[in-house]
């Protein structure tokens, strides 16, 4: 496996690289903006293809790298379904898996530092964002923190966890890189309270200043979405409406471009393909089914996600290579949903 833990020193931000193996796909989670060359640098260093980049948490200490990674790489974006981010490419619940090649990711639903603050598990290791950090807890006085949703995903979820589970945070200001649970549990002085009350008690006595960069960062990072309408400028997105009211026309194959849990949990749009956003590039290519589709059987392809950003994403790659009929619905199944468009199950 491929681990790396990457520093930030400006906002104490630690950065971390997955794979399963060397030519495989990589994940990053929690990448600051100013280091994106670096983290692309060392993909391309380690000969990896960079498929997800997933924040924790809406950060308030620096801008994320989240959209910068994106557009140089085509990568699927992901956060929680709570986020006050404006368009993230998946967004993943208490229970879901983030999943690349080798690798899987249970999703903790773990708020407190901010409601949309979430752990992700990995066998013998945890990532807990802002929620645990090394023989401290994050912050609750800003963004819905809550102290007492706190204390309920550090008591309840996370010191759960096995006693020798590493403990990955996304700060630390004092040098410390890892711990474990049983650690915490024993060293840290967040934790030895007897009740919520008494550590809401705790954390509201803190009085802490506003992080430096909040006024800057937390609006840039609301918005991290790939300019849909650039894509709408273009004649190449439908409204929901729209393609509702193509649905089911012959000359028309629309493309699901989102995973197996994904359509699962929120269904999809009667009768179309589907090619997960990963495959895209073979199924676009001359030779690839979807480009036969389009070029042979001149049929319109119109490419649909959770929210828009993969397919956009798609519309450019596959208008690149030359299918100009390609479109795409505008605010994918979340905006065919509010139109009222059918869904079929399973
Ligand atoms: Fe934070």
């Amino acid at each position: 496996m491929i681990f790396r833990q990457l520093f930030d020193s400006t906002s104490g931000t630690y950065t971390y690289l997955l794979a399963s193996r060397p030519g495989g796909e990589a994940l990053i989670i929690d990448p600051v903006l100013e280091k994106v060359d670096r983290y692309l640098q060392l993909v391309r260093e380690l000969d990896l293809k960079l498929v997800k980049a997933a924040d924790t948490h809406l950060h308030a200490d620096h801008i994320t790298g989240l959209g910068a990674l994106r557009d140089r790489t085509r990568c699927v974006t992901v956060m929680g379904e709570q986020t006050k981010a404006d368009v993230v490419s998946m967004r993943v619940a208490e229970g879901d898996r983030i999943e690349i090649e080798g690798i899987r990711l249970d999703v903790l639903y773990t708020p407190g530092h901010t409601d949309d603050s979430y752990s992700f598990l990995m066998a013998d290791r945890v990532f807990t964002g802002d929620t645990l950090l090394i023989r401290g807890t994050g912050r609750t006085d800003f963004q819905n923190g809550d102290p007492r949703a706190q204390y309920d995903s550090i008591f309840h979820k996370l010191l759960q966890l096995p006693d020798a589970t590493f403990v990955y945070p996304a700060h630390d200001y004092k040098g410390d890189t890892v711990s474990t649970i049983g650690e915490e549990k024993l060293f840290n002085p967040r934790l030895k309270v007897t009740s919520i009350d008494e550590y809401a008690a705790l954390m509201n006595s803190l009085n802490l200043p506003n992080p430096k960069m909040m006024d800057v960062a937390v609006p840039a990072n609301m918005q991290v979405g790939l300019h849909q309408d650039e894509v709408a400028r273009k004649g190449w997105a439908l409204s929901a409406a729209e393609a509702i009211a193509l649905c089911g026309r012959p000359d028309i194959a629309l493309v699901d471009l989102r995973e197996k849990s994904e359509r699962d949990k929120h269904g999809t749009i009667p009768g179309s393909l589907h090619a997960p956003y990963p495959s895209l590039q073979e199924e676009i290519a001359a030779g690839g089914p979807l480009h036969e589709l389009a070029a042979a059987s001149g049929k319109r392809i119109v490419f649909y996600c959770a929210f828009g950003e993969r397919s956009a994403m798609a519309v450019q790659a596959a208008q690149d290579l030359g299918l100009k009929s390609a479109c795409h619905i505008g605010g994918g199944i979340a905006a065919w949903k509010k139109a009222n468009g059918p869904l079929a199950r399973g």
